[in-house]
């Protein structure tokens, strides 16, 4: 029995948990996360600007349809007009005509509004636009970035691994058996360090007496922490 093989076994676990526990908490995943929501919604953006822009172009085209039909009928009326004689039939056309004018001239009011919005969509759409490559460069750096801290984390991984299978090898089946009864019992951290007089696991200090106990158990056998439980090592 080698105690000193079990610490050494439970440096490489914790190292790997350390490990896991940093992936999802990264800056660079943070930054990269920021970057892509940034992106969404500048993309959303330049989607409303579009939307704003065919809403008024569909309307520009309906006044214009409807002015056409407008000027059809007044053209019609303008020949009637030339054919009758009665005054009061007269005055009726022309009524009607002027009737048409106002319309045509609300038309073109709709139109204008219109043709402003229109504007004022193209104006934002461009703006947003010429953010895009920028936008889109920064998060494909951060992605790279990203890329490489965890290309990083993967090696740290594959070199504990190849540590821990050594580690693990000094061990017979049993003691690697207890090894892990441990570490789950104690949530990942099953095996301690006596530090001066305190337990590394727990973080208590020990009595002499609890140290006269820890010491007396003869070197190449497992002591156990007398607060804790867990297998410590001198
Ligand atoms: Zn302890």
């Amino acid at each position: 029995m080698n105690p000193s093989a079990f610490l050494a076994l439970q440096d490489i676990d914790s190292a790997l948990d350390a490990n896991a526990h940093k992936r999802p908490r990264l800056p660079e995943g943070a930054h990269h996360q920021q970057l892509t929501a940034e992106l969404a919604q500048l993309r959303q953006q330049m989607a409303q600007a579009q939307a704003r822009i065919d809403a008024a172009q569909a309307a520009i085209e309906a006044a214009e349809h409807a002015a056409a039909a407008l000027t059809t009928k007044r053209t019609r009326l303008e020949a009637q007009l030339k054919t009758v004689i009665a005054p009061r039939e007269a005055e009726a056309l022309m009524h009607e005509i002027d009737v048409i004018n106002a319309q045509r001239s609300d038309l073109d009011d709709q139109e204008l509004a219109a043709l402003d919005e229109q504007g004022e969509g193209e104006a934002t759409l461009a703006a947003l636009q010429a953010e895009l490559p920028e936008r889109e460069a920064a998060l494909a750096q951060a992605a790279e970035v990203l890329q490489s801290v965890h290309d990083q984390l993967d090696a740290e991984v594959a070199e504990l691994q190849s540590q821990r299978a050594a580690a693990a090898g000094t061990l017979t089946e049993a003691e690697v058996a207890l090894y892990e009864r441990v570490r789950h019992q104690f949530h990942g951290v099953g095996v301690a360090r006596l530090e001066g007089g305190h337990c590394s696991g727990c973080h208590m200090e020990l009595s002499a007496r609890e140290l006269d106990i820890v010491k007396a158990v003869p070197a190449g056998e497992l002591a156990e922490c007398p607060q804790c439980g867990r297998i410590i090592v001198r």
